[in-house]
């Protein structure tokens, strides 16, 4: 939201003349920016666990908490926070995403400038070759160039289902046969397609959020506009050859394959500016492409345009704190205590009452935690058969069976109510359980 804020500013279509956007590339500049700091999110992320599902041990890592997959609530809470964040940034700023944001395009366009780059040299060191000796020999370099960031990113982008260490050991022992070994090389293999031939035709043909975008977009959403009613445009199609999806922005704004990236909003800037023009191609809310930004309120400049874009942002904030509170609530361990009833006492040889009960503990901590429990409702009340401190290795879960045992003097007839006691350490709240003894409901028969 603040980089579009920063970017409906960019640019000023009606300024008077004189003070025309200064040429060059301030659009571009600033989407760089925002696609070096996105690529170095998008590999720290499974590395420092901020985000990343653990396929092997069914984990989902969300800043540093480590979620089952049992606990619902959480993973509820953020698969909706992140869908609605992902409507609303494409309802209110389109293909904002892809034009900025999208790993695969900044990676394509890193392909294009490679290969740019690549062949230009080809073509100098080699200029006494042919045509086509050059352009085997570039796209072998290109091939070349492209096999270890085609490893690279593949080994990021797995790292975000198999923990990072784990693949590394896999990836240093050519490991082809486990599920996660397998996985690793295949993507390497779709990655280098990608980087070798696939790029933004992927975002054309294959990308379902590309689709998605279109349909969430309406009559608010930010579109890259041609706007020429004084007809300044010199047809000089710089625009059409800065376009990363080679289109002509000049035939319309609502191109499929358009990600309102503003490439040729710098093209243009930078051609008129040259002759004191201002550019005819700029951002634009909807498909007034008259309506830019400089003279209306702040609310309407981020692109809060309508109540329906006000509404999904409470919606987002409403599971942002129900998220937050949910995170916040979660203990890393989880105890629960359960009676077995399959009996309702038993009366052991010594003349003890005994209830069975059921420990089932969690660690979803990372370090080690005991459990230590104690009941409170009948003085003569004893756990028997559990040891004093449970231990829970991290990440470990335990199930005991254990008793409550009382001799019949210290218990009343029928039911007893008692409270059952859990302590964790490290330091966790305690837990308390209300449960019920059963001792025999008539009285012993005496000798
Ligand atoms: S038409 Fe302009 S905004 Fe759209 S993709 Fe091409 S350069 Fe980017
Ligand atoms: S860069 Fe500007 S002036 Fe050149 S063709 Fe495109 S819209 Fe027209």
């Amino acid at each position: 939201m603040v980089v579009v804020h920063v970017l409906t500013h960019a640019s000023k279509p009606h300024q008077a003349p004189g003070k025309v956007t200064i040429p060059g590339s301030r659009y571009h500049r600033v989407r760089k920016t925002v696609q070096t700091i996105c690529v170095l999110i998008f590999i720290l992320l499974p590395l420092f666990d901020i985000m990343r599902v653990d396929i092997p041990r069914q984990r989902f890592y969300f800043f540093g908490v480590e979620l089952w997959i049992s606990e619902f609530a959480i993973l509820f809470l953020t698969m909706m926070f992140l869908w609605i964040l992902i409507a609303a940034m494409a309802m209110i700023y389109g293909r904002f995403w892809c034009g900025y944001l999208c790993p695969q395009m900044i990676f394509s366009e890193a392909a294009n400038t490679t290969e740019n780059w690549i062949t230009k040299r080809v073509n100098r060191t080699c200029s006494r070759s042919s045509d086509k000796t050059r352009w085997w020999i570039s796209k072998a370099v290109v091939y070349i160039f492209g096999i270890p960031p085609s490893m690279f990113f593949a080994f990021v982008f797995v790292s975000y289902f198999v923990p990072p260490l784990d693949l590394f050991h896999r990836l240093m022992s050519f490991d082809i046969r486990t599920s996660g070994g397998i996985l690793g090389a295949a993507v390497t293999a779709v990655t280098f397609f990608d980087f070798a031939f696939l790029r933004q035709r992927f975002c054309t043909a294959i990308c379902p959020y590309g689709y998605l975008q279109n349909m969430l977009a309406d009559k608010h959403t930010l579109l890259v506009h041609f706007h020429d009613p004084q007809h300044m445009c010199i047809n000089c199609a710089k625009c059409v050859r800065a376009c990363p999806m080679g289109i002509d922005i000049r035939k319309s704004s609502h191109q499929l394959e358009c990600t309102h990236c503003a490439e040729c909003v710098d093209a243009c800037s930078s051609i008129l500016g040259k002759m004191n023009r201002q550019t005819v191609i700029q951002y634009g809310w909807g498909d007034d492409s008259s309506n830019f930004v400089e003279e209306q309120k702040w609310y309407r400049r981020i692109g809060l345009r309508d109540g329906k874009r006000i509404v999904i942002l409470v919606l987002l904030l409403i599971y942002a704190t129900g998220l937050a509170i949910a995170i916040g609530l979660r203990k890393p361990v989880l105890v629960r205590i359960f009676p077995n009833r399959s009996e309702l006492y038993t009366v052991a040889a010594d003349g003890q009452i005994h209830n069975h009960f059921r420990l089932l503990a969690s660690n979803r901590g990372h370090q080690q935690a005991t459990v230590t429990l104690s009941v409170s409702g009948l003085p003569s009340a004893t756990i028997t058969g559990l040891d004093q401190n449970v231990v829970l290795a991290p990440g470990g879960s335990i199930e005991h069976q254990f008793d409550i045992a009382s001799p019949v003097s210290g218990a009343s007839l029928g039911i007893n109510h008692i409270t059952l006691h859990a302590q964790v350490t490290p330091t966790q709240p305690p837990l308390s359980f209300d449960e019920n003894f059963i001792a025999p409901f008539e009285a012993p028969a005496k000798p």
